[in-house]
């Protein structure tokens, strides 16, 4: 007669392909029973879409059978909790790192755009400063790793130096707290062409290694559209929310509407869209253009049932700054409605995540 025991000692040998680690060790196995000839086993996935759901479910069974070939199996799939989530990246990556057990973060806000170019990271850049001035403790993650543009915005292009305990990301002169690749690149304009599994390596070291100290917001700079990239930051990382950014030109907010189901999949809430490039003003009439054409964006987030959060008009100043490092010199009082709008939504949909090692 089989005993739960020994088949939870048989799934100790199947090993999840993607983070080398039993299934057991990962939190993965929830229950085992066997009873009148079959093995019901509960199986907690980290997001029911995995793509290896159905290799993990025949391994299980392949273990019962080599234990008994006249037992049966039944696997029944749940979706972990995020906390169930969470421990499950710390045990994937072998416990805290040294990092995670002294960074404090309230609130990790991620910035998504359905395709480059539309200002996500200009976006990044003026949420993190408006709240800035506002007195809170930001930090800047910028995980755009194939086109990271947050030191050049910022002025920032020091190495940044690394402790026993981690990487101490670099601050600009008024107190934003950033990383990104670019910093730890010979140039800035060194390309970075990696691949989707090693980008996703980076910006779990990322997480892991920075000591960010104590933040009330992590804004995370995301690469455009629905890469891997994207989905491991979301995946491995306890967000808040997503913040969608997207300019009149999106086709109808098709990729957008695919970004916003993305975020809506991997359980991380919507906090609400921002339209970009809205208009331009005349200088010599100051009538106001719409260059990318009439907005679309209202339309788009009652469709999808988030909120609006408001529009940014094109501003040549503001694209001054970008380009010379000086963003934190310009005066984004029209993103601060939109950076309250945000804020008010944030802790309204969570309370602070649970980081392993607090
Ligand atoms: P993304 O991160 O989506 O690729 P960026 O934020 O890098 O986009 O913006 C692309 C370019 O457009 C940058 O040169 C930036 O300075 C400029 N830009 C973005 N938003 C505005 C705006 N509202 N007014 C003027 N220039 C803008």
């Amino acid at each position: 007669m089989i005993t739960n025991e020994q088949v939870l000692n048989a799934f100790r040998g199947v090993i999840h392909p993607e983070m080398k680690r039993n299934l057991v060790e990962l939190g993965m196995v929830k229950d085992v029973a066997v009873e009148d000839g079959e093995v019901t086993v509960t199986l907690a996935l980290p997001f029911m879409e995995i793509p290896i759901k159905d290799d993990l479910v025949s391994s299980l069974r392949e273990a019962v059978s080599e234990l008994d070939s006249e037992l049966g199996t039944e696997v029944k799939l749940v979706e972990m909790s995020q906390q169930e989530r969470t421990e499950f990246m710390t045990a994937a990556e072998g416990g805290p790192k040294p990092a995670q057990s002294v960074n404090r973060i309230a609130h990790v806000v991620t910035v998504l755009s359905g395709k480059g170019g539309v200002g996500k990271s200009s976006v990044t850049a003026l949420m993190a400063i408006v709240l800035n001035r506002q007195g809170e403790r930001v930090g800047v993650l910028d995980a755009d790793i194939t086109g990271p543009s947050q030191p050049k915005m910022f002025g920032l292009h020091q190495l940044p130096p690394v402790s026993k305990q981690g990487i101490i990301p670099a601050e600009t002169p008024g107190g934003v707290k950033l990383m990104s690749i670019n910093l730890l690149l010979p140039s800035d304009d060194e390309a970075v062409i990696w691949r989707g599994p090693l980008i996703s390596s980076a910006i779990k070291q990322f997480w892991n290694e920075v000591l960010w100290g104590e933040l009330d917001y992590l804004v995370v700079d995301l690469p455009p559209g629905t890469s891997d990239a994207s989905l491991t930051v979301m995946q491995s990382i306890p967000l808040s929310g997503v913040l969608l950014v997207t300019s009149p030109q999106d086709l109808a907010g098709m990729v957008v509407r695919k970004a916003a189901h993305m975020a809506q999949r991997m359980k991380a809430p919507i906090l609400g869209v921002v339209e970009n490039m809205i208009y331009a003003i005349c200088p010599k009439c100051g009538e106001r253009i719409e260059v990318f054409g009439p907005s679309k964006a209202m339309h788009m987030t009652e469709q999808l049932g988030v909120p609006f959060l408001g529009r940014i008009p094109l501003d040549p100043e503001l694209s001054r700054c970008c380009d010379e490092g000086e963003i934190e010199l310009y005066d984004a009082e029209l993103f601060e409605p939109i950076a309250e709008k945000l804020v008010e939504r944030v802790p309204a949909l969570k309370t602070p995540p649970v980081f392993p090692g607090n």
